[in-house]
């Protein structure tokens, strides 16, 4: 009997250790100890903070995920993608990557250094830290309710400042300001309550003490080099998007022999064309290529909207015109993936 339940035992332990695992986001180690940024911050909240708080945003966040579609996806495409994946998934992504983010831009002995990458932008971009410090807290103390502070790498590879709700940040596409986070504070009471009570400006005039300076270079260099920002830039281009949505709209019924949707809608496609091209193109894309690309767009979409509104168009002509500019849409695409 004994040789049957050993194995038993040692199969199903495995199992049960295979199902623990199985979570993508687990709770980072700390490089310091709770009572590291003493007297800034305290040891007490240190510890709810990263034990209580990070450990429930990945734990929802991990919920949230579970034998969905959005499981085998990395933290920041579920951030490209805050507006669809429901509040439970855009509130605890931004809370993992945002207290994962915060806990290693805090720490102590890594000074500003102006000579460094970061040190020049800053100064470049602000003229000095303390210009920094000061927009930095204004964006911090002016959040209503919970949030966050935001030193940010924009697509246009400039350092800017920004605040963000709950637990957005500019990499989300909710976001008005998008671009990649440098340097986080975090807003929310929870995270100086227990020294500060309800004084928010004592707490970010304090928390100056304890930046790891290092890392904030390091996440610069990070944000100059990262392809996120280009996708960033892409996704931030609401007049392709916006034109994307409806040929996908559009396209796709056709595909399956349903017209309705473009014969309704081929004016609307038209006005979108013409929006995208007298709209501003981001500067990556600001290409003769990219621009020509919608010039051929906007020509497609009006004999298409031409083509609609003759009394006996027929399907086929139809379909073959619509067909014809979600080629010129996928050129576009494409240009823009080079
Ligand atoms: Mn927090």
């Amino acid at each position: 009997m004994k040789k049957f339940i050993l194995p038993c035992f040692a199969l199903l332990a495995s199992l049960f250790a295979q199902a623990q695992t199985a979570d993508p986001f687990s709770l980072p180690k700390l490089d310091y100890a709770y009572n590291a940024l003493e007297p800034y911050i305290d040891a007490q909240t240190m510890e709810t903070h990263v034990t209580k708080h990070h450990q429930a945003y990945v734990n929802n966040l991990n919920k949230a995920v579970k034998g969905g579609k959005y499981e085998k996806m990395s933290l920041e495409d579920l951030m490209l993608r805050a507006s669809s994946t429901g509040d439970a998934i855009r509130n605890n992504s931004g809370g993992h990557y945002n207290h994962s983010h915060f806990w290693k831009i805090l720490g102590t002995g890594n000074k500003f250094d102006p000579n460094s990458e970061v040190g020049k932008a800053i100064t470049g971009a602000f003229v000095s830290l303390d210009s920094l410090k000061t927009l930095m807290n204004q964006a911090g103390a002016t959040r209503f309710g919970s949030g966050w502070a935001w030193l940010y790498l924009t697509p246009e590879k400039k350092l800017a400042v920004c605040s963000s709700p709950n637990q957005d940040n500019p990499i989300m596409d909710v976001s008005p300001q998008r671009g990649i986070p440098v340097l986080g504070i975090d807003v929310w009471e929870h995270a100086y309550y227990l020294k500060y009570t309800n004084k928010r400006g004592d707490y970010l005039a304090a928390i100056w003490n304890v930046i790891n300076w290092q890392q904030v270079n390091q996440n610069y260099k990070d944000a100059l080099a990262s392809p996120l920002l280009k996708v960033i830039e892409k996704d931030a281009w609401t007049e392709l998007k916006d034109f994307h949505k409806v040929m996908a709209q559009t396209f796709h019924p056709a595909e399956e022999g349903d017209l309705k949707p473009i014969r309704s809608r081929s004016t609307e496609m038209l006005a979108k064309a013409k929006t995208l091209q007298s709209g501003k193109i981001p500067a990556s894309f600001n290409t003769p290529a990219i621009k020509s690309a919608i010039d051929k767009l906007v020509k497609g979409s009006e004999a298409l909207d031409k083509l609609v509104g003759k009394k006996k168009s027929s399907d086929k002509a139809v379909t073959e015109s619509l067909t014809k500019l979600h080629d010129v849409f996928h050129e576009i695409q494409g240009l823009c993936s080079e």
